[in-house]
């Protein structure tokens, strides 16, 4: 069986994490730092703040943003629910601007008409390692002072008009899950150019604990001391999971890399037909390859899905579909009275979308037969 996406663990990463193991801490030692400092200076941005998710990263973004009760926040059905969970976390309303038509990446028209005087941030996601329209994005924000967070879980070593990924928004979020570029198990981190950002993520992932002197509103008590200065929570990454995450970007280039060239051998085999659809990748943005989405573009898409979806799981190709749009979700729909039909363009694409698997650790018999697999089954649809 090959699953859409994977880790590649090996030697190296297994040494790292035994060194921890052994050593004197756990937690809160200097594995964390040094992963923070390893992604810092791969992105090119100032700060780094490891956290226990991406998840856990996403919330701490938002409470950073100081998003609260009442505040509306933007962003896309077209992601998995953590992006728009966070919203809810801090209490505030997240509301759904639809993907571009031909792009599954949010669109900045429907943001634009989405503002309302609430309107605190917006959330764009890179889907499947595809920058967003940035320019545009960072434009509406600026004029309507509105902070942005980058959910970039599937999208660290992409590079926008030259940029990498991390410098393009207030503060960018990425996941260190296994299937994401690098793994720490579980994990994720923020980053951002902005002081103040900085240390309301350290205090928020500590439970709003600071022991900094520097930052103490009672300076008059004993080195001992420590505050507690908003509510937060525990959501450190440990030492273990901060040494795989380090060996892990010792290779992320090459995890790039290996990703990029599987995506050109599928998009040289699959560009010809014409009931599918791929997603093509254009000069001035270079994706990171988290996923490769096809798109049935037939009469029929969403019967030709479920049955091409069993064939490959059948051939042995653990295929995914990328995403259910959030407003669909059952919880969605009861909370904001959300139903089919509100998105039209996320949900044409989750109708006919599937994943084919993607990772480096892929053999070039393992790309042959998915290309082998895919085009046996998409040659039916013509
Ligand atoms: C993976 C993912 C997350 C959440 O990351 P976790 O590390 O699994 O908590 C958030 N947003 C998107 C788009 C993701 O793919």
């Amino acid at each position: 069986m090959l699953p859409y996406s994977r880790q590649w663990i090996d030697g190296r990463d297994v040494a790292h994490v035994i060194k921890v193991l052994r050593s004197d801490f756990l937690t809160q030692g200097d594995a964390v730092v040094k992963l923070e400092k390893s992604v810092s200076d791969y992105c090119e941005v100032k700060y780094s703040v490891a956290f226990s998710s991406g998840t856990a990263a996403l919330h701490g973004a938002c409470f950073a943003a100081g998003i609260g009760t009442g505040d509306e926040v933007i962003t896309t059905p077209l992601t998995f629910a953590a992006s728009a969970n966070c919203i809810l976390y801090m209490g505030a309303t997240p509301v759904f601007a639809d993907v571009q038509k031909n792009l599954p990446l949010i669109d900045p028209d429907e943001i634009r008409q989405k503002i309302t005087k609430k309107t605190r941030a917006i959330i764009p996601v890179d889907y499947s390692g595809i920058p967003v329209d940035y320019d545009g994005i960072n434009k509406i924000a600026k004029k309507n002072k509105l902070i942005v967070i980058a959910d970039s879980a599937h999208s660290l070593g992409a590079t926008y008009k030259g940029k990498k990924i991390g410098n393009l928004a207030d503060m960018t979020v990425f996941s260190f899950h296994p299937v994401k570029t690098i793994t720490t198990g579980e994990g994720g981190m923020v980053v951002t150019n902005n002081k103040n950002f900085y240390k309301r993520l350290c205090l928020f992932r500590t439970h709003g604990i600071t022991k900094n002197p520097k930052y103490l509103i009672d300076k008059t008590q004993g080195p001992w001391f420590y505050e507690m200065q908003e509510l937060g929570f525990n959501y450190r990454l440990t030492d273990i999971q901060a040494a795989l995450g380090i060996s892990q970007m010792k290779r992320i280039n090459f995890f790039i890399k290996r990703r990029r060239e599987i995506s050109q051998k599928y998009m040289s085999a699959f560009k010809n037909y014409r009931s599918i659809k791929i997603l093509q990748n254009d000069s001035i943005v270079r994706s990171a390859w988290h996923l490769f989405p096809i798109i049935i573009n037939t009469k029929n898409y969403r019967q030709d899905r479920l049955r091409l979806f069993s064939d490959f799981h059948q051939a042995g190709l653990k295929v995914q579909v990328h995403y259910i749009p959030i407003h669909l979700h059952p919880f969605y729909r009861k909370r904001f009275g959300y139903k089919r039909g509100d998105f039209p363009y996320a949900e044409r694409f989750y109708d006919g979308e599937i994943s084919l698997p993607i990772y480096p650790k892929m053999s070039n018999k393992d790309i042959e037969r998915v290309i082998e697999v895919t085009s046996d089954l998409i040659k039916d649809l013509e």
